[in-house]
């Protein structure tokens, strides 16, 4: 006898690069797909043990490995770009495709510009946006794109992130110019996951952060220096990141989880 096929829906990681509870939370009455995401969820500080820097933890979040294997923690090293080949490790989008599951991902900063697997995607600023220009350009194309894929394409797996409020931060940090932008991500983050009715079916989510921010002088590791050519710093990244899952039952309680559950979930 055949068994029928049930269908699995997609899972979907949307990675939001600095992320933070602190302004969430704070400003729930202004995000209210946040708010309506956090209800429906399950939702998790995860405070990093390993050090807060973006390549090294979204790098350690799509191959399930710690930094002390994968051993990728810079953007350039000697001069010299990191490139996806010359870091060591198979990724969860490579795995699965290898299995024959259709696998999606784009923008996943762990080296610059973002990478894309199986997406045409043209990153914004070379993956490092700059101005308001750029910022708003990439929220508006990750959020197109994403959606197309969810719609259309309907892939076992998708990932898609968000690098720009990374940046934003770092500059406006304690500015209500930060929350504006928390704003136009809530507006996104209800364009994707509810007006597509994503999650009426058995579809699975998981919207994590790779840290969070704090002011400069409170972050434990400084990850830029204070003074650059776009301005002086006014954030940096603080170990407590952002974690929302939703049909996932595999407990995420670090960034290299995410590997983990995706794999259990997708065989
Ligand atoms: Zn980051």
């Amino acid at each position: 006898m055949k068994a029928v096929q049930r269908d699995k829906g997609t899972f979907l990681v949307l990675g939001i690069d600095a992320a933070t509870w602190a302004v969430v939370n704070a400003n729930l009455s202004k995000l209210s797909n946040f708010e309506r995401l956090i209800k429906l969820g399950k939702s998790k500080v995860i405070t990093l043990t390993e050090k807060p820097i973006s390549a090294s933890i979204w790098c350690g979040m799509f191959s399930g490995k710690l930094f002390t294997e994968h051993k990728h923690e810079s953007y350039v090293v000697n001069g010299d770009i990191v490139k996806r080949a010359d870091i060591n490790v198979d990724f969860i989008w490579d795995i699965l495709h290898a299995r024959g599951k259709n696998v999606k991902a784009l923008n996943v900063p762990f080296v610059v510009p973002p990478y894309s697997f199986n997406v045409d995607f043209k990153p914004i600023g070379f993956g490092l946006p700059t101005n308001e220009k750029e910022w708003g350009e990439e929220l508006e194309r990750v959020t197109e794109k994403t959606k197309e894929l969810l719609v259309v394409e309907k892939p076992d797996l998708l990932i898609a992130v968000y690098t720009f409020l990374d940046r934003i931060q770092h500059f406006h940090w304690g500015e209500d110019y930060v929350v504006e932008w928390y704003e136009r991500m809530d507006e996104k983050v209800g364009e994707l996951i509810f007006d597509t009715g994503f999650l009426d079916g058995n579809n699975k989510l998981i919207v994590i952060s790779d840290h969070g921010f704090c002011s400069f002088g409170e972050a434990k590791v400084q990850t830029l220096p204070e003074y650059t050519k776009d301005g002086q710093l006014k954030g940096d990244h603080h170990e407590d990141a952002f974690l929302v899952t939703v049909n996932v039952d595999y407990e995420v309680e670090r960034p290299q989880d995410v590997f983990f559950a995706i794999e259990e979930e997708i065989v």
